[in-house]
């Protein structure tokens, strides 16, 4: 009686965010893979908060549980402790396979395994959407398009990708993730959707995740130099999360099948980017020049005319205040680390 009444106070007293009450036929049952990410638990807090049922499947090798425990308990929500590179079988109505390490230095850490999750692991979940006849969302990258030779870059572009360098793991990875879609799309006559996702940053990234945006905040934030590889005259553009969100939803509910580039087209140098992420922040730091990695990309930038006239979709948020939010959130954190963190 005593564990009774103490499991009927914690349910009481466990606040969740407000969800929609969707009707029994709008509600669907939505897996996304990487949902513990950085960009998959996003997706997940719009996906639940529109009152749909979300099961996310995660090993954790860069997610984290603090990134979806707002949402542990719920009735709506499941999450599974799962390797997509092994079967899975559930049943499922919408599928985003987002599951995929998306930082160099992640990507590369056990680059085997890069390659195994996203060509098994993309046939298994193309396997579960045949069974289910769910659709499928992959998310692919603008590194699909290497080192471009064309500039902006358009989806009808073939991509420069070195196949046997350090990169090619995760660039050959998803080119190949995008192959498999298109043939279980002709020969099993599954529904699929492919995102080209260009850079991303926001809240949620990882700290360690070596990636330019949380390398360069951290760096700030600690009066560190920040470290620009190579001559910083290479290019990106940046697109905040929540952007990115809004376009792979609107894809999913659209019926076109083809690859749709979603990224911010304000293209700066990471020389820029340096300058403004440390004004932002209003530090000391010095900016200081490491050896370039291999095979880096020397430029980057969507041509978003399709996401635009097919889904009406652009980006948002500006980049001030996108680096401003995910500024506010790395201090935060720093905060509550008990070690400094070394970027
Ligand atoms: P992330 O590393 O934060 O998230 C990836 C998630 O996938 C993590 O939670 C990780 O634990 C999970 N995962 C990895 N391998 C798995 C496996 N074998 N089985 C189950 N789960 C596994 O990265 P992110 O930035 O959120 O990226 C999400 C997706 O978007 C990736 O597919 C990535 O390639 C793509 N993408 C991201 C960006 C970006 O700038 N963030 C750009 C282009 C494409
Ligand atoms: N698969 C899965 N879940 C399912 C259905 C299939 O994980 O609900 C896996 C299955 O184990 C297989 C892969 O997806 O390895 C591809 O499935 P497909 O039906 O194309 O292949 P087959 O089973 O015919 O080899
Ligand atoms: N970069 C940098 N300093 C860092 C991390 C990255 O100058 O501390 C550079 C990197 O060489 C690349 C750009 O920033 O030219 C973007 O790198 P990131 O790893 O964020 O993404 P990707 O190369 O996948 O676009």
């Amino acid at each position: 009686a005593a564990l009774e009444r103490h499991i009927e106070r914690m349910h009481e007293s466990k606040v969740y965010p407000d969800v929609r009450n969707l009707n029994y036929k709008d509600r669907k049952r939505i897996l996304v893979t990487g949902g513990a990410g950085f960009v998959g638990s996003h997706l997940v807090d719009r996906l639940m908060l529109e009152g749909h049922e979300v099961i996310v499947v995660d090993n954790y090798f860069t997610g984290r549980k603090k990134n979806i425990e707002q949402w542990i308990g719920h009735a709506n929500f499941e999450m599974m402790h799962h390797d997509i590179v092994n079967p899975l079988f559930i049943e499922v109505d919408e599928i985003y396979h987002l599951a995929s390490p998306a930082s160099p230095p992640h990507y590369m850490y056990n680059p085997v395994k890069t390659i195994k999750t996203n060509t098994l692991g993309t046939i298994n979940m193309l396997g579960l959407a045949k069974r289910t006849r769910a659709k499928l969302l992959l998310a692919s990258t603008s590194e699909i398009y290497g080192d471009p030779e064309i500039h902006p870059q358009v989806e009808s572009y073939w991509g420069h990708v070195n196949p046997i360098g350090p990169r090619a793991c995760y660039d050959e990875g998803k080119r190949v993730a995008e192959t498999l879609c298109y043939a279980y799309e002709k020969q099993e006559k599954v529904s699929v959707c492919v995102a080209r996702i260009f850079n991303t940053f926001g809240p949620r990234m990882h700290m360690d995740d070596g990636r330019v945006v949380s390398n360069f905040v951290l760096q700030a934030l600690q009066n560190l130099p920040l470290t620009i590889y190579g001559d910083g005259e290479q290019t990106r553009s940046f697109q905040y999360v929540s952007d990115l969100v809004e376009g792979l939803i609107l894809l999913m509910n659209s019926n076109y099948s083809l690859p749709v580039n979603l990224g911010n087209p304000e293209e700066h140098t990471i020389q820029e980017f340096a300058v403004m992420i440390r004004d932002i922040v209003g530090g000391s730091s010095e900016i200081v020049t490491k050896p370039a990695v291999i095979d880096d990309p020397r430029r980057r930038r969507p041509d978003i005319t399709l996401a635009k006239s097919l889904l009406g979709w652009s980006p948002k948020i500006p980049l001030a205040e996108g680096l401003a939010r995910t500024i506010a959130y790395f201090r935060k954190e720093l905060a509550k680390s008990v070690e400094p963190i070394r970027p």
